[in-house]
């Protein structure tokens, strides 16, 4: 069985072609795209898709712990298919949001825990600046 197939069976949702569309879209690409692009870039190509269905779905896999919602500043929310911790740092000139895994020998989150003593156990670090693509444009 296709891999994608059994995850969404696995998160207890039944699998329909829209829901799995979506689903491979999300594991396909690392733009952490809104439901806007998602339905732009599947209603072509996947009959019965409706914006409606994009968030709804969405919904769905977010209960489900398939995707995680993400909200970069920019006034909507994105998705991952990526459900590990991890964090993302964001260019401000071409709105890019990329993925970045700290590696652990950072231990912010003992670091914070020390500071504040808290128990934590999440964390949504978000980073800006000027990607090296743009970086290469400017010059
Ligand atoms: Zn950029
Ligand atoms: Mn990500």
């Amino acid at each position: 069985m296709n891999a994608n197939v059994s995850k969404i069976k696995q998160a207890g949702l039944k699998v329909t072609p829209q829901r799995l569309a979506i689903y491979d879209y999300l594991v396909n690409t690392d733009c952490h795209p809104s439901a806007d692009t998602i339905y732009k870039n599947l209603e072509e190509t996947t009959p019965g898709m409706s914006l409606a269905t994009v968030y709804k779905t969405l919904e769905a896999f977010k209960k489900n712990n398939l995707v995680i919602e993400l909200n970069a500043g920019d006034g909507f929310a994105r998705y991952d298919a990526i459900t590990e911790n991890h964090s993302h740092i964001v260019c401000t000139n071409c709105g890019r949001v990329y993925d970045l895994f700290l590696p652990e020998t950072m231990n912010i989150r003992e670091q914070i825990s020390n500071l504040t003593n808290f128990k934590l156990n999440d964390e949504r670090l978000i980073f800006y600046g000027v990607c090296p693509s743009c970086q290469a444009d400017e010059e």
